[in-house]
């Protein structure tokens, strides 16, 4: 969606507010099922620099923990500060329009939005995960495994009783 920031123009720190959607397609470099699209709420400030945006990216998508594998809604309102002529010229990505009276911002939003996510996602800090032995869920109960960690000064002795 192109939004006009006409108003802005050429008015050393003016602010608008922005609220939009983006939607992220899946496709090679995204493996990430996003569930709706995502909600940016932001400010446009022009500034000596070009225009800054600023704002949140409250982001949804089905993800699968590290830890016990299931999978789980994962929800998350990330921080968005970046800066609208940086960012064209660095991507090289075509940001203004209309001789600069409309910037389209979906693929700043999907950029910093991908490297803002967890490389890995987390169901909760205090997941258990499962046995590496017999793999139950270690959040549902104990399995009967024997977890405790090994003495090593048993190991040793061990090593000893086997030669
Ligand atoms: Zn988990
Ligand atoms: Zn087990």
């Amino acid at each position: 969606m192109r939004l006009d920031i006409s108003k802005i123009k050429g008015n050393l720190n003016s602010q608008m507010d922005v609220n939009f959607d983006v939607m992220l397609e899946e496709n090679d470099d995204i493996e990430i099922d996003f569930i709706g699209p995502v909600h940016v709420n932001a400010v446009i400030t022009n500034t000596e620099d070009g225009y800054d945006i600023d704002g949140s990216m409250d982001v949804s998508l089905d993800a699968i923990c590290y830890r016990c594998l299931k999978l789980f809604r994962y929800h998350e309102v990330i921080e968005l500060h970046d800066n609208l002529n940086n960012y064209e010229e660095e991507s090289g990505e075509k940001v203004f329009f209309n001789g600069g009276n409309q910037v389209y911002l979906d693929g700043l939003i999907r950029t910093d939005l991908l490297l803002s996510l967890p490389s890995r996602y987390l169901c909760d800090e205090t997941c258990r995960g499962i046995c590496p032995d017999c793999g139950a869920d270690l959040n549902v109960g104990d399995c009967t495994c024997n977890n405790e960690p090994i003495d090593p000064r048993l190991e040793v002795l061990k090593k000893f009783l086997k030669q």
